[in-house]
Order: structure tokens, then sequence, then C-alpha cells
């Protein structure tokens, strides 16, 4: 239908206004019925074509109507909801679902509910009891609220709204002391990247965090340079890693880390401590935070300088520590 119309018309508008000129031409030179014949074709092109004009008008409002009102449920139902979270160690932070997990992560990560039980049989297969895990941060409230976080963020970005939430952050954040903290819980992913970058872009605050993906690391040092955002202003993220991180992650981890910080930056989550523990460092060059494997029932104290303070007991705030800031 489309493709008729685009070849009638131009056929239609010329022959319409050659009747015209052949009309007023053969009535002025007293040809009255060459001029009425002439003057008959010119009206019906006159009227083929309005119909066509009348149809396109109307097809495109049903198409334009079509279109706002999509728009307009997307805008009723998304609700750009609050991203930040606050908590008293590591200050305000933005806490995502997803994630990328190691072979280890099921067993140990903090973020996952755990029974004596469920601890005493990874004990059985690990060799090292976690501790059972019941914190806030694994209550259904919460892990709701990380999956909302991530749908917000997500959704911004199919709407061109990012820089929006950017904004609300960088509000927010603006005359704080702690810097911002990007997955508390959850790691990056593109969309994420987006308003790191952006928030880094629109911001005059540092930012830090931590991934398991080198990939995503390498996606977001792209993006902060591609919108040339001043190098002073870009995320500290630390490449995660646990004894069963692969050498090729590991590599790329450090390559990555090394092009976003300006050097290769790990962290590592373990169980070993004392001498053992470092013994083991001697297979890492660029350790730059360790976490003795924590839970809210158990605390692994490594002993070593590197670990986090607040992981081995002691009452500190990141604002207070900063290692983890890249400073
Ligand atoms: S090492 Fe310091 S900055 Fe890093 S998580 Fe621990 S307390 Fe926070």
């Amino acid at each position: 239908m489309t493709s008729w119309r685009v070849t009638f018309m131009p056929v239609a508008e010329t022959s319409l206004a050659w009747c015209a000129v052949m009309a007023s031409r053969s009535c002025a030179s007293g040809k009255m019925a060459i001029g009425f014949f002439f003057c008959g074709a010119f009206f019906v092109f006159s009227a083929i074509l309005y119909l066509q004009w009348m149809v396109a008008v109307q097809q495109s409002k049903t198409h334009y109507g079509e279109l706002s009102s999509r728009e307009e449920r997307w805008m009723e139902n998304f609700v750009m909801h609050d991203i930040l979270s606050r908590n008293s160690k590591t200050g305000r932070s933005v806490n995502v679902h997803s994630c990328c997990p190691s072979k280890l992560c099921p067993e140990f990560c903090y973020r996952f509910k755990r029974t004596k039980e469920q601890a005493l049989a990874i004990e059985r297969r690990c060799g090292f009891n976690p501790g059972a895990n019941t914190g806030p941060v694994t209550w259904p409230v919460q892990v709701a609220a990380y999956k909302r976080n991530e749908e917000t963020i997500k959704q911004a970005a199919r709407e061109c709204r990012l820089e929006e939430l950017a904004i609300r952050l960088v509000q927010q954040m603006e005359g704080k002391e702690e810097d911002l903290r990007w997955c508390g819980t959850g790691d990056l992913f593109p969309e994420l990247c987006e308003l790191i970058a952006m928030y880094a872009l629109l911001g005059r605050r540092h930012s830090f965090g931590f991934s398991r993906q080198p990939e995503m690391i390498k996606y977001l040092t792209e993006l902060l340079d591609d919108m040339k955002v001043p190098v002073h202003r870009w995320p500290h993220i630390i490449g995660s890693v646990d004894e069963s991180t692969e050498g090729e992650t590991l590599r790329d981890l450090l390559i990555w880390t090394n092009e976003l910080n300006g050097w290769p930056s790990l962290a590592l989550a373990t169980w070993k401590t004392g001498a053992e523990l470092q013994q083991y460092l001697n297979s890492y060059t660029s350790i730059e935070v360790i976490f003795g494997i924590h839970s809210s029932q158990k605390k692994t104290k490594t002993g070593h300088h590197l670990a986090c303070p607040a992981t081995e007991g002691e009452k500190i705030k990141c604002v207070e520590c900063r290692r983890c800031y890249g400073e």
C-alpha cells in the first residue's frame, strides 16, 4: 500500500497540475468542451489526492496515538525509585541483584542466607565453616530492593533517563563525607556502567566498587574515555577474586583495573590466615585489600596488614579507613 502510494501520488499531483493548465488554456482559446474535460479530470485527481491525504493523516494519527499511549503507560508504570542505600559501615551505596559468582561464591557470599546446618555442610565440602548468615542483607525485603534497584536502572536506560538518575545520585551525595560505593551487593552490568560514567561526568565526587567481570571494567573504562570524563573523577573499581578465579579472568582483571585505576587492583576473599595466607599471597602481585570470609555470625581474622579492618572485627567505617577509595 505504501509503495503504491509513493508511486501514484507524484503522478497524480503532476496530472492535477497538468489538467489545471490545460483546462485554463482550452477555456482561454474558446475550446470549451476540451476545457470542461480537463476541469473534470482536475476534480477527479483532486478528489483522489484528498482521499489519499485523509488516509495518510488518519494512519499517522493512529500510529502516533499508539506510541504516545504506550509512552504514557511507561511513564505511569515506571517509578524512578530511589536506588541509594545506606549502612553504618559502607555509608551510601548502590546495590543490585545480579552478579557473576565464582565457583566459591555460593558457599561463602555474605549476601546468601545460611543456617548453621548449611554452614556445617559447607565445612564438610570445603574444609571451612563460614558460619550462619542471617543478617539484614539476606532478608527477602532487601533482596527485593536489590532487584528493584536493578530494574530501575535498566528501565531508566531503556527510556533514556539514566542522566536523571545520575543527577539524583549526585544531589544525594552532595556534601556527604564518604564516597559512593557501587555494587555493595551484585556486580556491574552495562546500564550500571553507563550510570557510573554519568555520575562521574556530572558530579564532583569520586566513587568506588568491586567487580568480578573484566569485560565490564573494560566497558566502563571505554565509556569514561569516550565521554571525556576527567581522569581524577573516574571511579575506583577493584577486581574481586578468590581461590576459584580462573587464570584468564585474573589476568584480564589485572589489565582492566590497571587501565581504569592507573594500577592493577585486586580484592581477595579468603579463609586463609597467618603464615598460610602469606604464602598463598605469593601467587598474587596486586592485592589491594583482603576480605576474610565473613557472615553475620562469624568473621575470619586473617591477621594480614592488607585485610579490611572491618572484617577483622574493628569497628570502623569505610570513610575512616578509605583503603578501597583508590586515593
Ligand atoms: S578495607 Fe576499608 S574501605 Fe575497604 S571495605 Fe574495608 S573498611 Fe571499607
